[in-house]
């Protein structure tokens, strides 16, 4: 895949605040898109069709799998997510940062589809802040908050396999550390290759007396 932003997807607890975190980023910046990704599950109070999620059902999303429309989905506690395809390569191909916010079955899907993906992952400083934020948040009940909380403590065996860990403590800090991380891997040789060609055959030229 040759295209001209990067891939980035970005994991986190459910309550690690990486809801915040990628609004603060794109507020703040704006060289980044952020992929608005279908799901079957029940909009919550103030979210809204197309902004947060497209909302489906089961049905809609099913068709959508056979029709090869997603980059990847998953199933997480009961319900589909999956990133429609669409958005994500006409924003990579304008030159935007795609991001997406995505659990980790996604995200190594993507990562196993397109290698040069970025992985982030973003944890709160410690266990009690993401019980006391899913608890106050409000919009689950306490067996869903149960089974989110079970998901997390499976979900943190997977974070190696992420090439960053941010801990969301001080958010505009978290923003801070979040861009600088994107942007500085645009410097990684494997992501320069072309360049790298032009100059070699360039020096080639000149060392043949051209
Ligand atoms: P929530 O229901 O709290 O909005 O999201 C639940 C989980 O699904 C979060 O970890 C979120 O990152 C993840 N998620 C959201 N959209 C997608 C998607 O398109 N694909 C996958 N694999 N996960 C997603």
């Amino acid at each position: 895949m040759e295209r001209k932003g990067l891939l980035v997807v970005v994991s986190g607890f459910a309550g690690s605040g990486k809801g915040t975190l990628m609004k603060g980023l794109i507020n703040k910046y704006d060289n980044y898109a952020l992929s608005v990704s279908a799901t079957t599950r029940n909009p919550r109070p103030g979210e809204e069709d197309g902004r947060e999620y497209f909302f489906k059902t089961t049905e809609e999303f099913e068709r959508m799998i056979s029709d090869d429309a997603f980059v990847e989905y998953a199933r997480y506690v009961n319900n589909y997510y999956g990133t429609p395809k669409e958005y994500v390569f006409e924003q990579l191909d304008n030159g935007k940062d795609v991001i997406l916010e995505i659990e980790i079955q996604g995200a190594l899907q993507v990562k196993e589809k397109f290698p040069e993906t970025l992985l982030l992952f973003v944890t709160p400083p410690d266990a009690e802040t993401l019980k006391n934020r899913l608890v106050g948040r409000g919009t689950e009940d306490a067996k869903t908050i149960g089974l989110r909380l079970a998901r997390a403590a499976s979900e943190s065996e997977g974070i190696e396999k992420y090439d960053y860990i941010l801990v969301n403590d001080e958010l505009d800090e978290c923003i801070e550390s979040m861009h600088n991380i994107i942007q500085n891997e645009k410097y990684r040789t494997f992501r320069n290759i072309p360049f790298i060609n032009r100059i070699r055959e360039e020096l080639k030229g000149f060392a043949k007396g051209e």
